[in-house]
């Protein structure tokens, strides 16, 4: 088990330390702000839309390495996948960060590299790190032109 969160950590810190998909989307034709203000991290998401389906998706900002990471790699999961695929998957993930232990070790397995970040649930405080991206996806999704915040 140690091993598997050393590896997960080392993922965090690649994806920290090499963001991808980092920097504006200038066709994007959604966007939104979010802060998570205990913390510090601020982001700016962007999409592009075709029809249903995320088929770009870009962010900029600065945060920890957690929010950072997890903006990183959320990127990387919702790129393709249609809106209701991307609420089931934040579904999941919201799972493993905060849900009861049963329901997690079934989340894990469809999350892929997303359970990188399990271990967060044993820091409550950095759980609004981790979902702090998928709030601002959720809100560019819905349009809102207003910044989000986890407050
Ligand atoms: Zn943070």
């Amino acid at each position: 088990m140690s091993d598997l969160l050393d590896l997960y950590q080392e993922v965090i810190l690649d994806h920290n330390k090499r963001p991808r998909n980092f920097g504006k989307l200038e066709d994007a034709d959604h966007s939104a702000e979010g802060h998570n203000p205990l913390c510090g991290d601020r982001l700016e998401l962007y999409l592009r839309l075709g029809d249903d389906t995320i088929e770009e998706v870009r962010f900029q900002g600065s945060g920890c390495a957690i929010s950072k990471a997890s903006a990183s790699l959320m990127t990387e999961a919702v790129r393709g996948k249609t809106v209701s695929e991307v609420e089931e998957l934040f579904e999941k993930f919201h799972d493993l960060l905060t849900g009861d232990p049963s329901v997690r070790g079934q989340a894990g397995s469809e999350l892929g590299k997303l359970a990188v970040f399990e271990g967060v649930r044993e820091f409550p405080v950095r759980v609004k790190c981790a979902t702090l991206p998928w709030h601002t996806l959720q809100a560019a999704l819905a349009g809102k032109s207003r910044p989000v915040t986890t407050e």
